[in-house]
């Protein structure tokens, strides 16, 4: 599809290159320029800058360099004119959609592809869930169980994938998706040797997985009936949109909350996520299903240095999760920790006993890293010479990470204390 030359020209005067920007980092003023960490390089100091008079940004890292609408390309891996929809739709600028004819179809490159078809599917799902009959009795009722409120669903886009074999199959190619698309998407199984397609996702309650801009890239999906050969949980495989450990769920619903409050809450599960949220409670992201990574470590960096991780009460969970600990501590990020009581979820817990107590709770069960470990493995060793000698290694190692020499020797003096 073209774009006329009067509607690019209105699109690029809406889309300040501080604001678009705004949306992927947060950006500090020095002077005339504003100032972030690179999103496309992994770096400790700013050596991104933004010029609001010039509408352009350059990073001194990288060389990545130019307008509003190039930052999208890059950071959406988009083409030009998929770059300047998605810029039309952030501003609220009509543009004339006509039907794609083949070429224009064929012209999209393989990830806008699959970014319409997932955003297809999403509105599929949702649509099933408020509109047809298998979704309003067995999926609803599940979210409203939950004590999700409709508003809740639609912030998170949830669904329903109906109990029937390729339903979303059969109704997206008689949209005109390609099974190539749909397959590549993560969307359709095939299995050409018996000549069959199927539905990946079936008589689940769906959890659309978005990236920082709010796109849908991928699906996690909870059964709702026991069947000891099905996982609780199925999610959508790596596509080219979807890399799971560079994600986060919730971030696009939690990055303008973690900016403000200058603080990330990292729990475990898409029910937190949801449950947070609705609480009133918006900086909160699930690293879902996979331990923490380096990757996602600085998406939250884009937006705060502080991180509060918020446990269950299990100790196995508790000390899996070290690791990923050491590298928000390498990273020069700040971590605290939270544990909630034996039996207790972020979830469950702030249904409990309500959003303005469970902020309390956290501020007064926040402890760093250093003295949470230290007070984990003293207990276990007991008087252990050998084993408190082992602990001490463990926690200089851990204290070594900080690339920050005042804080290092912060904690230094505290844990000879
Ligand atoms: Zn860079």
């Amino acid at each position: 599809m073209r774009l006329d030359q009067e509607t690019i020209e209105r699109i690029k005067q809406a889309a300040q290159v501080a604001d678009v920007i705004g949306d992927y980092v947060s950006l500090k003023k020095k002077g005339a320029n504003l100032w972030a960490c690179c999103p496309f390089h992994g770096e400790k100091s700013p050596s991104f800058s933004v010029s609001p008079a010039k509408g352009i940004y350059k990073c001194f890292g990288c060389g990545k360099a130019g307008d509003s609408v190039r930052f999208i390309m890059d950071i959406e891996g988009l083409g030009y004119g998929e770059a300047l929809r998605h810029l039309a739709k952030k501003y609220s600028i009509a543009i004339q959609e006509s039907p794609l004819t083949d070429e224009q179809l064929q012209a999209q490159n393989a990830r806008e592809s699959l970014y319409i078809a997932l955003n297809y599917a999403k509105n599929y799902y949702q649509n099933n869930l408020f509109q047809h009959e298998e979704g309003q009795s067995i999926g609803y009722p599940y979210f409203k169980e939950r004590g999700f409120s409709d508003k809740t669903i639609k912030a998170f886009e949830l669904g329903y994938s109906l109990d029937i074999w390729d339903a979303f199959t059969r109704d997206a190619l008689k949209n005109g998706y390609s099974i190539d698309v749909l397959e590549k998407a993560g969307l359709t199984i095939r299995k050409p040797e018996e000549n069959k397609m199927f539905d990946r996702f079936r008589n689940r309650v769906i959890f659309p997985i978005h990236n920082v801009s709010g796109k849908t890239i991928a699906f996690g999906a909870r059964i709702l009936k026991a069947d000891k050969n099905q996982p609780k949980y199925l999610n959508s495989p790596e596509t080219e949109v979807y890399h799971k450990s560079n994600i986060l769920y919730g971030i696009y619903q939690a990055k303008n909350a973690i900016r403000s409050k200058d603080v990330c809450y990292l729990v475990e599960g898409y029910t937190d996520v949801i449950s947070l949220y609705q609480a009133g409670i918006e900086n909160v992201v699930a690293s879902s299903g996979t331990s923490l990574t380096l990757e996602q470590i600085r998406l939250i960096a884009r937006f705060t240095q502080n991180i509060t991780v918020l446990y269950d009460g299990d100790p196995a969970g508790i000390k899996a999760s070290l690791r990923g600990m050491d590298m928000i501590l390498e990273e020069g990020l700040n971590v605290k920790l939270v544990v909630f009581p034996q039996g207790e979820d972020p979830d469950s817990y702030v249904q409990k006993i309500g959003s303005d107590a469970f902020v309390q709770y956290i501020t007064d069960h926040a402890s760093d890293f250093i003295t949470f470990k230290a007070e984990l493995f003293l207990k276990e060793a007991g008087n252990d010479p050998f084993k408190r000698a082992e602990l001490i290694k463990d926690m200089v190692g851990s204290i070594s990470r900080i690339p920050d020499s005042i804080k290092r020797s912060v904690f230094f003096k505290k844990q000879q204390a």
